[in-house]
């Protein structure tokens, strides 16, 4: 038995040299460069090339490098085997932290005054009033996010596909629990895995539907958020506003991923003044944690055990 390491575009060094340290180096084989195809039975997957795991007959098992697995499920040829992702309890307090960070960030109006220092002008003004925080997806990080916010004295609302029960979160699930959240939130957090039933669900009618001084958080993934519709909610142009007959549907945006990373350069996310861009940092994977998890599942997956947190293949995440 070996692990086939596809992780196409990274340096993998490090990663290597860690999984050596538990797995016998002739059980690890490294996409495009398998010696013994056949071999294969448990695969480490990012953003691989779709079709690129079907060459393994024998194979038993995939695991994501990450906690989400949107760019394995989407592939067409994908094999019909378990798939397991990593669960990292400080990938959520990172996230947490990142989006409290944010929330933060707004609500003192730190744009405003880093623009004022600019000017040398002392014009003091009292922190936004907005209080309430709706998270889309009550998941690891959702949960984690929503109880963090809470305790930072945030008024927390989310949305999950199941009804879940968290002390003092407004929990609600359904389409009519969706536009609660969103038309209540002054800061709506996204952290909804990336399948069918979520791609775009950020888009102009749900912009419509929210608070004209609300902020978008994206934390999830690119494909949830609507590009133009974001724009066009940010900052109308003169038909868009005629048409939605308001200047402005939104406030504000953090957006931390994107259809297309690295933004390309003439993204007009770019210029807009009402976004602020982070590089797909607010949660990033601790090789160290993820390694550990990974050996963890190899060594399971070869006593024929079965593998730690499993996603569902139907569900998609
Ligand atoms: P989980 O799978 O633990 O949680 C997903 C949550 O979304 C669950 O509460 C689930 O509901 C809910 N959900 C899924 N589909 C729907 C739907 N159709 N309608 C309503 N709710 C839905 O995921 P994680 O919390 O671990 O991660 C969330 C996402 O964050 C990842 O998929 C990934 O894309 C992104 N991510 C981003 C990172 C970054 O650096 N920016 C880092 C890590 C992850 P239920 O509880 O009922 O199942």
């Amino acid at each position: 038995m070996s692990i086939l390491i596809n992780i196409p575009g990274r340096p993998l060094d490090k990663l290597i040299t860690r999984l050596k340290q538990d797995i016998p180096e002739h059980e690890i084989e490294v996409w495009p460069n398998v010696n013994n195809p056949d071999a294969v039975e448990f695969a480490l997957v990012w953003k691989h090339q779709h079709g690129s795991l079907n060459a393994y007959k024998n194979l038993k098992a995939i695991s994501s490098f990450g906690a989400g697995v949107d760019s394995i499920i989407s592939d067409p040829d994908l094999p019909n085997v378990p798939i397991a992702r990593i669960v990292d309890p400080d990938l959520a307090i990172n996230m947490a932290q990142y989006v409290l960070t944010m929330v933060q960030h707004h609500k003192l109006r730190l744009n405003q005054f880093n623009q004022q220092q600019k000017e040398c002008i002392w014009k003091p003004k009292s922190a936004r009033k907005g209080n309430n925080v709706g998270i889309l997806g009550l998941g690891q990080l959702g949960a984690k996010t929503a109880k963090v916010l809470l305790s930072a004295g945030f008024d927390v609302s989310g949305w999950s596909r199941s009804l879940k029960k968290i002390n003092n979160v407004n929990c609600y699930a359904g389409d009519n629990g969706f536009n609660t959240v969103v038309s209540e939130a002054d800061y709506l957090v996204c952290l909804l895995p990336l399948t069918d039933k979520t791609e775009n669900i950020l888009n102009a009618a749900v912009f419509s539907k929210m608070k004209s001084t609300a902020v978008l958080i994206n934390v999830a993934r690119g494909e949830h958020v609507v590009d133009e519709d974001l724009i066009a909610a940010l900052a109308p142009t003169k038909e868009q506003a005629h048409h939605l007959q308001t200047q402005q549907q939104i406030d504000f945006a953090y957006l931390d991923v994107f259809r297309q990373e690295p933004l390309p350069e003439q993204h007009p996310f770019w210029q807009s003044d009402k976004i602020q861009i982070t590089p797909h940092i607010s949660a990033v994977t601790n090789v160290e944690t993820a390694v550990s998890q990974i050996v963890e599942n190899y060594f399971l997956q070869k006593k024929g055990l079965e593998l730690k947190n499993l996603i569902d293949r139907r569900s998609a995440y």
